[in-house]
């Protein structure tokens, strides 16, 4: 057969855009090779619907073992007694999880899309908000963020079923033991999305919710540093719902539940591919070295946010504790917007996101933000150095956006610079 030179072109050029740029989109990463090998393996042939040792399939003997070994990895690396490696994405788990435990028309409390939360936590236009009953809950405006008093106000109110906690542009650690106060008081279950911290929780550098939330859900390729998928764990605690008389009893039947709910409820047949590559980034991130990684991409967080409040810029909430910030631009810059802010920063191949800031009187289109993350960067063996150099090409970009000699001058540099950082640095 001849090779598919069209695809195979524009692959490489996507490869080469990746190699040259500055990647802070927070929520990206780049995998290992090994991981990639796994994703671009055999697996990916073989349909194997069910699960370990009950597929609705012949010849799982070996992939069986694979799915095992992402369980069992998985467990170890976040204390939990469940795993469901199966979603095929972050959205799909957390799908999965309102399928589970609600009804059509429950009502379940989560972040504000607008104030950081995710389209899966109960946006109009997502499952989650079209066939269930969500309310937002929000950041406090003085502080940004989250307002833990407001949320027990709405539990008490409302009286959802589930209480979701976790978002998509949050760069504080969350109060894990206070939503589950909050959810005992109410009778509600407690899910927390950790997609965006999961790395660093897995190297111990921020609470662990598996020990306070009834559910948890993750994607995989963000700051795990694994292929794109998503996870569905249960910790130890899972206690008595619905009145449920042994703790273990209820975690093994709410473990079926939730098997049902990801398959057959949600999808059809596993990516056994994607799942192999799962087991190998959760190996990675069982290793020393992995820890290591996670405190430079937290290290290196801090330090952007610093140099870039020193220049004047805002970030939401004063800093950071995790590997992302959000930049309010309109104190520095009142009449551009995030939309305006991206493109000229993409233009110079420093890859951001607009991202609405709490309270925003402009549109998710516009927006008055850019969110921005060191996963990435920090993979490819970005120091603190580097930071202090991205703050000054960001202020310089972002002071005449529209400029195309800036552009072009800030670009060269950043082409200049990242030669110096090979992919796959760690
Ligand atoms: N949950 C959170 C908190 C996220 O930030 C995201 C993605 O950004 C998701 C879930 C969804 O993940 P996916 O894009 O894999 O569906």
């Amino acid at each position: 057969m001849k090779r598919d030179q069209e695809v195979f072109d524009l692959i490489e050029r996507e490869h080469q855009r990746q190699l040259k740029g500055m990647e802070l989109i927070a929520s990206e990463n780049f995998v290992s090779d090994e991981v990639m090998e796994a994703m671009g393996s055999y697996l990916t042939n073989k349909y194997a619907e069910g699960y370990p040792g009950k597929r609705y399939y012949g010849g799982c003997e070996v992939v069986d073992k694979v799915e095992q070994l992402a369980i069992d990895r998985v467990c170890k690396l976040f204390g939990a007694e469940y795993a469901n490696v199966q979603p095929h994405s972050g959205a799909q788990a957390n799908a999965a999880v309102l399928l589970a435990v609600l009804k059509p028309g429950d009502t379940f409390l989560g972040l504000n899309l607008a104030q950081g939360g995710h389209l899966s936590h109960g946006s109009a236009v997502n499952t989650s908000g079209i066939l269930y009953n969500p309310v937002g809950y929000n950041l406090n405006r003085e502080t940004g963020r989250v307002d833990y008093d407001e949320m027990e106000q709405l539990a008490i109110e409302h009286k959802p079923k589930l209480i979701i906690g976790g978002g998509s542009a949050y760069s504080r650690e969350w109060d894990y033991k206070r939503m589950r106060e909050i959810a005992d008081k109410v009778g509600a279950l407690l899910m927390i999305d950790m997609a965006h911290p999961a790395g660093l929780i897995a190297a111990g550098l921020l609470d662990n919710p598996v020990k306070y939330a009834h559910i948890v859900t993750s994607t995989t390729h963000k700051t795990l540093r694994g292929p794109r998928g998503g996870i569905i764990l249960m910790g130890k605690d899972f206690e008595n719902p619905w009145g449920l008389k042994t703790p273990k009893g209820a975690t093994k039947m709410m473990s079926q539940i939730l098997n049902s709910a990801v398959f057959p409820g949600q999808q059809g047949g596993p990516l056994e591919h994607v799942i192999a590559a799962k087991a190998v980034a959760f190996g990675e991130a069982l290793q020393p070295e992995f820890k290591e990684w996670a405190k430079q991409v937290q290290k290196n967080a801090k330090v952007l946010a610093d140099e870039l409040i020193k220049r004047g810029f805002t970030i939401v909430s004063g800093g950071t504790d995790n590997h992302s910030m959000l930049v309010d631009l309109r104190s520095k810059y009142p009449e551009l917007t995030g939309k305006v802010a991206e493109n000229a920063l993409v233009a110079a191949d420093i890859t951001v996101n607009k991202n609405m800031v709490p309270f925003d009187t402009r549109s998710a289109f516009q927006t008055s933000g850019i969110r921005l993350g060191t996963p990435a960067i920090t993979t490819r063996g970005a120091k603190e150095d580097l930071m202090v150099l991205i703050a000054e090409l960001i202020e310089e970009v972002l002071n005449a956006p529209e400029d195309e000699n800036v552009i072009s001058s800030v670009r060269a540099r950043v082409n200049e610079t990242m030669k110096n950082y090979p992919l796959f640095a760690y």
